[in-house]
């Protein structure tokens, strides 16, 4: 035995189910943590510990990652990170749909890049300066940072209806390129949104050159996910192949009831996809999406919350359709005297969201949207919600499947090193729960309830989550890409 097994371990679990995030079966086993590690795993109930914590009925995981957040800013000025910490998030990946808090230093950024901003807060000219902001007042959780082509646009070009010239191309890829050599995972696009909607294929390829050099990884908002949704597949993995990067298919859905089912058409699609290049896919576990208050998602959806309201701040958690009805108009035409402001969209269908979430491949990601008044419930209940309702409720999916859906698999995808399982020298990024008991809370009406039946998290071995409460220990650090 050396010296340092012969110390006692920091926190020791006791009597709990292992589910080590690599899709294998749970073990009843212990686990103990040294340091900022998980240092055995194993029966050490008569091993001497400073802190032994009885986990009789619960299952210990790894931390989930949250694979698709927008929490660049919410990091800095909310640095509990309360929503994701209560639901056993112990790492976040920022930067997703083209949006990114930097690099960009702009007073009034354009919709959506506003769903980031608290006033102010878009005052980080390069991504290192943010990164530097983010080691200097770290949060609770891990950070791994994309930065946002829709961000490197509003840097660059005075217009952004139009197609991107050579000298703004040049200029958006010597930001990428500062992003990258600083400390980025990657490039996110959101072709979908407005400020990006005019970009060529040929741009993103352009700007998302560093990619290439640096190992960094693509993720993707993608420019159509209705009718026109395969060409946008198409564009997609024609982006990844030219790269010679592995692509993120982001929050994959099939929206707008003309294309309720089409996730039969898609799955094989991007499955065969995968035999040719390297593409992950995420998805969130609800029949509703939010983003910016858009017409075109109003007329797609079937029912439509505001979630936020600039002009109207009452009118946050009302119906559209109720707004529309008192101002006498309809839902579309009354869209634009409400800007700036967000909605929550009921325009899936939820067998394709099962067939989704139960692909294989599939990651989980919440998209939540931190700073919103009224927030789409995924903000606060994704990951219990998988667990509990989809896995365990409805039988989608084994437990330890579900919990590689949010642990190892994203880990390896995204390429964060020796986090993701329970291993022996991987980082103690863990959350202890009750598998009869976890369940999301928050609804639509209540959006911002905590999740049931999770009994602590701990990141880099540091207690962040107990007893319902934070811990104040700000345990976090920014992540870097090994790429496989
Ligand atoms: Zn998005």
């Amino acid at each position: 035995m050396t010296s340092s097994e012969s110390q006692p371990f920091d926190y020791l679990f006791v009597g709990g189910t292992v589910i080590d995030g690599a899709n294998t079966p749970g073990r009843r086993a212990d686990l103990g943590v040294r340091g900022d590690r998980i240092a055995a795993i194993g029966d050490l109930s008569d091993a001497p510990a400073r802190h032994r914590i009885d986990v009789a009925g619960q299952v210990l995981a790894p931390g989930f990652i949250d694979s698709h957040t927008h929490d660049d800013n919410y990091l800095l000025k909310r640095r509990d990170m309360t929503p994701k910490i209560s639901q056993g998030v112990t790492t976040v990946v920022t930067g997703n749909c083209g949006i990114s808090l930097a690099p960009l230093a702009h007073a009034n950024p354009p919709a959506p890049l506003d769903l980031l901003d608290e006033g102010g807060s878009y005052h980080f000219a390069r991504f290192a300066d943010y990164l530097d902001a983010l080691r200097a007042t770290p949060a609770a959780v891990n950070a791994a940072c994309m930065v946002g082509h829709s961000t490197l646009r509003a840097a660059v070009m005075p217009d952004l209806q139009r197609a991107a010239t050579d000298a703004e191309i040049d200029a958006m890829r010597a930001l990428a390129e500062e992003a990258m050599a600083s400390g980025a995972i990657g490039i996110s696009t959101g072709a979908f949104y407005p400020p990006a909607a005019r970009a060529t294929t040929e741009e993103i390829i352009e700007v998302c050159r560093p990619l290439s050099t640096h190992g960094g990884i693509y993720a993707t908002h993608m420019r159509d996910e209705g009718e026109h949704i395969v060409a946008a597949l198409e564009e997609t993995f024609r982006i990844g192949r030219e790269l010679d990067v592995p692509v993120v298919i982001s929050h994959h859905k099939v929206m707008g009831q003309p294309n309720f089912g089409r996730s039969r058409e898609t799955l094989p699609l991007i499955e065969a996809a995968m035999a040719r290049q390297d593409v992950s896919l995420d998805a969130y576990p609800y029949v509703a999406g939010s983003t910016m208050l858009k017409q075109d998602r109003v007329l797609l959806a079937g029912r439509t919350i505001i979630t936020w309201c600039k002009p109207f701040p009452d009118l946050s958690g009302r119906d559209l359709d109720e707004v529309a009805a008192e101002r006498g108009k309809s839902k579309y035409d009354v869209v634009p005297e409400l800007q700036p402001a967000g909605a929550i969209y009921f325009m899936m269908d939820e067998p394709d969201v099962q067939r989704i979430l139960a692909f294989g491949p599939t990651m989980i990601g919440s998209d939540g949207l931190p700073h919103d008044e009224r927030p789409h419930p995924r903000l606060w209940g994704t990951f219990p919600r998988v667990l509990g309702h989809y896995a365990r409720d409805l039988g989608l999916f084994p437990l330890e499947t579900a919990v590689w859906k949010m642990t190892g698999l994203t880990a390896q995808r995204f390429g964060l090193a020796e986090r993701g399982q329970l291993r022996p020298g991987y980082f103690a990024d863990l959350v202890v729960f009750d598998p009869a008991t976890v369940a999301d809370t928050a609804t639509f009406e209540r959006p911002t309830e905590r999740a049931a039946g999770i009994h602590s998290v701990y990141v880099n071995g540091a207690p962040v989550w107990r007893e319902q409460a934070f811990t104040g220990r700000h345990a976090g650090r920014v992540l870097a890409r090994t790429p496989a």
